[in-house]
């Protein structure tokens, strides 16, 4: 048994995330956590929102609500959705919580006391009608390149040209209107990544099979152009966490905030705080503190391949730069990209399926077995409605529900609700105990090196094999001359519904659970294949389960596809 930590990106607070954000990160990390927990690992699974920042001033106003109530109301939401999704965290943080704020200030305090921090003064646009500075996405005008009149100060909508607030024509603040603006002279603090690159290289180099993609993307960012840059790691902002050394006043940075890139990460370690604080745990620095325990953990985090640089480089140099024991991640997972129907997600279009629609018209499982079986790992994928239809009809309500289905049915015909005595197993079973096995083993090895595509095509084998035997033996045939063999084959058919619907748990955790109620089963893993197929014994009574996967139509495909291309407000 080993001890395993695993994050997923934390997402932004503004809206409600569609599939792509949800296989990019969490759904995968959940899947990972409920495998290593169904077989004996411990695990601490955590998650937050991520809260601070200019978007999220933005959409609470947008609302017309004070941005904190916005995102408490927001993260109940995101909550309440990752619960309909059964992920399975340990805890779901929020990066404004107390923990947070406290931590955030105290790493400042100790990458401030090793050198690392820098004040650099630069001009920003600032509003004496509103009396703050004003972020680029706060300031509007004409876009100089199109003529556009509500081009945002850091790119036009319209042409999409990329473009500084000053480049604006006519520049007003999206706040007040005023147009008053003047550049003034503000301070911030810098954190001196640049100094940190042969560390982070000579980090990044003992760091054992990492995905081609992720070291890539670092090894990219390290060595490209000039190298790392410093970054700030503060903002002239209301929103967010007090730009304070530790709990002391930090002279000169009054009024300001940390920036949101530096104090997201720092949220992992705070929601173990959280979660120990909550009355969940009793430990978190076992978890994050090698000198107190996490020597031994595995830690792997689960995010986008955008999300790459600020978990290979930033966080690393925020961790590293502190020169405190904190435990730095041996695993990183990253994802490419789902497409949508053709095109992209779009959040502010709303093209495609967001979480609560999802929801509204299919349970999880019907989510999870696509997204996950399609995972977009070794490439960008591509959702479409008549992929997705195959796939649940054809997996899930032809393969696993109907050889549930079949052979619950057939024993409760023949010879009552319980499990069948008689009968004597030969070549066919010996065969199918071993090509589960070889199957099972294949799962397994892809489970543990989080190859999900890989392990989802292994699990479908796995229900194939079982209806492949239904399909030789035929006992609703061998009933007719033979009831005692007919008996041995549902007897082996009940137990298959068992083992699947354990070892189908990491993907599809209600199918699992409505099954294994049914089949009136505990849910030790099948480390001997044989035994397993075993394990209800004759007279072991069940009940023939309610439809575990029902079809989707063409009419539903067709309804679907039409309703989630574009409109959502
Ligand atoms: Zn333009």
């Amino acid at each position: 048994m080993a001890r395993h930590l695993i994050t997923s990106a934390i997402p932004y607070i503004n809206g409600v995330k569609h599939l792509g954000n949800l296989v990019g990160s969490q759904l995968p990390a959940d899947l990972y956590a409920r495998y290593l927990r169904a077989r004996g690992h411990e695990v601490l699974f955590l998650c937050a929102t991520d809260e601070h920042g200019t978007p999220a001033e933005l959409a609470a106003k947008k609302a017309g609500k004070p941005v904190a109530e916005y995102c408490a109301e927001m993260w109940q939401v995101q909550s309440d959705l990752a619960e309909g999704f059964r992920l399975s965290f340990d805890h779901f943080g929020r990066s404004s919580s107390p923990q947070n704020h406290r931590l955030t200030q105290a790493f400042a305090k100790a990458l401030d006391e090793a050198g690392l921090i820098r004040e650099v003064s630069e001009t920003q646009m600032y509003s004496p009608t509103d009396g703050r500075y004003l972020p680029d996405r706060y300031i509007e005008g004409t876009c100089p390149n199109c003529g556009f009149d509500s081009a945002r100060g850091d790119q036009c909508d319209n042409c999409t040209k990329q473009l500084d607030p000053v480049d604006l024509i006519n520049p007003r603040s999206v706040i007040s209107g005023a147009t008053d603006l003047e550049m003034r002279e503000t301070k911030h603090l810098y954190l001196r990544q640049s100094t940190m690159k042969d560390e982070l290289e000579k980090w990044i180099d003992t760091r054992e099979g990492w995905p081609i993609l992720t070291t890539s993307i670092a090894k990219k960012w390290l060595t490209d152009g000039d190298g790392l840059q410093d970054r700030g790691i503060t903002r002239d902002l209301d929103w967010g966490i007090p730009v304070q050394r530790g709990d002391e006043p930090w002279p000169g940075m009054e009024g300001k905030v940390f920036y949101v890139w530096f104090d997201a990460p720092i949220e992992y370690i705070a929601c173990a705080q959280e979660w120990v604080d909550a009355g969940k745990g009793d430990d978190w620095q076992r978890w994050w503190r090698t000198d107190a325990g996490a020597e031994d953990v595995r830690y792997t985090q689960f995010m986008g391949k955008d999300n790459v640089p600020f978990h290979t480089l930033s966080f690393p140099a925020t961790i590293l730069g502190s020169a405190q024991p904190w435990k730095l991640v041996d695993y990183i997972k990253s994802f490419n990209y789902l497409n949508y129907d053709g095109g992209q997600f779009s959040t502010s279009r709303g093209r495609g399926v967001f979480m609560d629609n999802a929801l509204e018209i299919l349970p999880a499982d019907y989510w999870r077995w696509w997204l996950l079986s399609h995972a977009p790992e070794n490439s960008d994928a591509e959702f479409t409605w008549e992929n997705f239809q195959t796939s649940v009809n054809k997996d899930l309500a032809d393969v696993l529900g109907n050889f549930a289905s079949r052979v619950t049915k057939f024993c409760r015909s023949k010879f009552g609700e319980e499990v069948p005595a008689g009968g004597t197993p030969g070549d066919l079973e010996a065969k199918l105990i071993a090509d589960l096995t070889a199957k099972l083993r294949e799962y397994d090895a892809h489970m543990e090196a989080i190859e999900i595509r890989k392990a989802a095509s292994a699990l479908r084998a796995a229900w194939v094999l079982g209806n492949e035997y239904l399909q030789e033996a035929a006992p609703w045939s061998t009933f007719k001359t033979d009831p005692e063999q007919a008996a041995m084959q549902i007897r082996l058919a009940l137990n298959l519904i068992r083992l699947y619907a354990i070892v189908s748990q990491p993907f599809i955790p209600d199918a699992s659970a409505q099954l294994r109620e049914a089949m009136a089963t505990d849910d030790a893993w099948p480390e001997d294949v044989s035994a397993a197929l075993q394990t209800l014994p004759a007279g072991h009574a069940f009940t023939v389960p309610d439809v575990t996967f029902r079809k989707i139509t063409d009419a539903e495909r067709e309804d679907w596809q039409a309703r989630f291309s574009g409109t959502r407000a």
